[in-house]
């Protein structure tokens, strides 16, 4: 096949396109950088080389090409790259994406020019007929209706079927064709209408179409798979180059005509990135569809008679009645190790200029919850390090803890202290930020840099901008993420930030699609679209692995308002809520967490014995003291019992304020939740609880380690505990 060697050819030719993207780099440097213009002048000296001629193709040609003067060349421009890359690792690397992706359009139209020449030969004819009638027992071979046919036919009595051919079809082929599907519809009882039809852009080889399906073995298909794997191939230097040759020659020399089998619709409408068709008989809800201009949507509507998606891009390209064709497969994002340290958008592509994902692996984003039996009970901490939540509304791994407020209440605040706090404690953390402003999100992305928590984190940015379409599958996306490292027996920490943003997306596509709108016009199933969302994060039991996936989903409220529908929904599908008071954060106390008001139904299991005993009555004690302090504001005679209270309370509520980025280790906050609520701090001053807490932690760390060590494995507060702990704080105040 001799396809093959302008294959080969052109794919030599990539190396140097590759190597010397000159313009590019010229047009970004332009005449910045005197040094560089010198450096790429020489480099145009390429340009002037001798390219691989491409006609008539043969054996000598490839084996001319390595000559010792292109090779020259290439190391010439490698070590112009690497000067380059000298001013600068982001700069570079944008740099280099540009060219890559020049380099692969340069790659690509120079390939299918080829390939266009070669198949007009006239020397070939003979051979590109021994072609067709090759594909066309291939396909024949293999056709039959689908469901979507049968039921078309119980509405109609023709099927149509289309043969459309890059060059004239013998007559023998067509009546072949034509005996072959009418016998096939015969079986069924229906009746079916041949058309042929030659279309030159199929460059080689036939298709055929029978109803919505679309047998293919034409060269233009040819062409577009191996267009879509070269985008996913890291074309990045001179080994990866001929890695990829290496390979290309291998699938060549074993070259036959394939036969590709899709289903094709047609648009009606475009609208809003909403887009409506018909045809693609069989498609499945949440299914990817391609449009001709390349865009690509997803199903969410199936109707009798047409087909409703959302348009992941510009939808302004998508003409009516052009085709669209199914991919095959439901929306998916790639996972794995490859994806920790990077910002990517709702589909998984990467958006923070370090070039290439090298992924191994996709995950579609719908996946069904682990069932119930492959669960396990939620039995191990994940620590915040934030003391009021560690204390009062502790958090397990597997858990769905809401985190609820207002707007500026700092929600934001303690998911991302939470991510901090898993710095080498084995967690991947994915940040699922929907609708935020895209400054939040740089800056969130440099303080976890800054922590060194990106090494173990994603962040998955989908901005105000940004479409409904893809503020919608964002947390999917996320849970798909985490779920690989999930089953791969990992513990995840997913924060959804935040799932109002989330409702509001889905409203929207939902109003587009002209579904019915129910309560505040959310669509009836906002309920189950984020219930099978949280449902995904599980404790998974010792059989599957043992993994997690703890969520943190975010909820804004208007003015306090719990009892708004979207709020309501998500309270009673997780595990908790940690409210966030608007007034407490006002006054200062923050984290604003309204103890009344915030619960955490599972994480208590999970907690150390000894934080369990400590932080028992704290809740009722803060809870009498917010009481009392508020009655006092009428001011009157206090007794004595009531001012030890309303002291203690004070004490007690300034140690549980926290700065951000501040994480407490766990024995730590019990000890100071323990001295406090112990009476310890009684004599301290409570603008002195900042340094009380600061120097406790210090004389704990320092010279009370051991103890440190038992608080936070022993069993339970004993009394030989409680006398060491009392004995050590005695000593701790003797000093303060
Ligand atoms: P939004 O509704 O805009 O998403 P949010 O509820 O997520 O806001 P944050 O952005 O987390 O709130 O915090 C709001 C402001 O409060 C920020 O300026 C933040 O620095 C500050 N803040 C949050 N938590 C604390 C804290 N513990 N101590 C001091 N300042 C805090
Ligand atoms: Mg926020």
């Amino acid at each position: 096949m001799e396809i093959q060697y302008v294959i080969i050819n052109f794919i030599i030719l990539v190396a140097i396109v590759v190597l010397a993207g000159r313009k590019t780099i010229k047009r970004i440097f332009g005449g910045r950088l005197e040094k560089i213009n010198k450096a790429l002048d020489e480099a145009e000296e390429i340009e002037k080389l001798e390219m691989p001629v491409f006609e008539p193709v043969s054996q000598e040609i490839i084996e001319d090409t390595d000559t010792e003067e292109v090779l020259k060349a290439k190391a010439s421009v490698e070590e112009k790259i690497n000067s380059i890359k000298a001013f600068g690792e982001r700069e570079y690397s944008e740099i280099h994406r540009q060219m890559i992706e020049d380099a692969r359009k340069e790659l690509f139209s120079v390939m299918k020019e080829n390939v266009v020449k070669l198949f007009s030969y006239e020397k070939y004819a003979k051979e590109i007929k021994a072609l067709d009638a090759q594909v066309v027992d291939t396909i024949l071979a293999d056709i039959r209706l689908t469901d979507g046919d049968m039921s078309y036919l119980k509405h109609h009595d023709v099927l149509y079927v289309t043969v459309t051919s890059a060059f004239p079809l013998e007559k023998e082929l067509v009546d072949k064709i034509d005996k072959a599907t009418t016998e096939l519809l015969d079986s069924v009882g229906g009746k079916t209408s041949l058309w042929v039809l030659e279309d030159n852009t199929l460059i080689g080889g036939l298709k055929l179409r029978i109803g919505d399906t679309v047998y293919d073995g034409t060269v233009s298909e040819e062409l577009y798979h191996f267009e879509k794997n070269m985008n996913h191939e890291p074309i990045m230097d001179d080994d990866t180059v001929s890695l990829l040759i290496q390979e290309f020659t291998q699938k060549a020399e074993e070259f036959r005509p394939k036969i590709h089998k899709y289903q094709l619709g047609r648009v009606i409408s475009v609208s809003d990135g909403i887009c409506w068709m018909d045809g693609l008989a069989d498609i499945m809800y949440g299914e990817v569809v391609e449009f001709e201009c390349g865009e690509k949507g997803m199903v969410l509507d199936i109707q009798q008679n047409r087909i409703g998606c959302v348009i992941f891009g510009e939808f302004a390209h998508i003409e009516s009645y052009s085709r669209v064709r199914r991919v095959g497969r439901i929306a998916s994002v790639p996972v794995g190790d490859a994806l920790l340290g990077r910002v990517v958008d709702a589909l998984g592509k990467p958006i923070d200029a370090m070039g290439y994902l090298p992924y191994e692996k996709r995950r579609p984003i719908e996946f069904k919850a682990p069932a119930i039996l492959d669960r396990a009970p939620v039995n191990s901490p994940l620590h915040t390090g934030i003391k009021a939540i560690d204390a009062l509304v502790p958090i397990g791994k597997g858990q769905r803890e809401l985190i609820i407020g207002d707007r500026q209440t700092g929600k934001t605040a303690i998911a991302i202290d939470t991510i901090i706090n898993q710095k080498g404690k084995n967690t991947i953390c994915i940040y699922v930020a929907i609708g935020q402003k895209e400054t939040l999100v740089a800056e969130i992305k440099e303080k976890l840099q800054a922590k060194g928590a990106m090494d173990y984190t994603t962040i998955i940015a989908v901005p105000a901008s940004a479409s409904a379409a893809l503020q919608y599958i964002a947390p999917f996306s996320g849970a798909a993420m985490a779920e690989h490292f999930m089953y791969e027996g990992k513990d995840v920490l997913i924060v959804y930030d935040d799932l109002s943003k989330h409702a509001v997306a889905y409203r929207e596509l939902s109003l587009l699609l002209h579904r019915p709108s129910g309560r505040e016009a959310y669509p009836g199933d906002i309920f189950y679209l984020h219930s099978r969302l949280l449902e995904r994060a599980a404790h998974l039991s010792d059989e599957l692995g043992g993994g997690s996936i703890t969520a943190l989903p975010i909820i804004e409220t208007l003015a306090g308002d719990i009892s708004a529908y979207i709020p309501t929904n998500v309270i009673s599908i997780t595990d908790g809520q940690i409210f966030l008071d608007a007034e407490l954060f006002n006054e200062g106390q923050r984290p604003a967490i309204n103890v009344g008001l915030s619960v955490s139904r599972v994480g208590g299991a999970a907690q150390s014995p000894v934080m369990k005993k400590v932080s028992a009555s704290l809740r009722t004690r803060l809870a009498q003291y917010r009481e009392l302090a508020e009655f006092m504001q009428f001011g009157s005679d206090i007794d004595d019992a009531t001012k030890a209270t309303l002291e203690a309370g004070k004490r007690l509520t300034e140690a549980l304020k926290q700065g951000r980025y501040s994480p407490i280790a766990d024995e730590l906050q019990t000890v100071l939740i323990y001295a406090v609520s112990e009476g310890y701090a009684k004599n301290v001053e409570v603008k002195d609880m900042e340094r009380f807490e600061k120097e406790l932690y210090r004389f704990f760390e320092a010279e009370k380690a051991e103890l440190s060590f038992k608080v936070k494995s022993a069993k339970k507060l004993d009394d030989t505990l409680k006398t060491e702990l009392n004995k050590a704080l005695d000593e701790f105040i003797e000093r303060f």
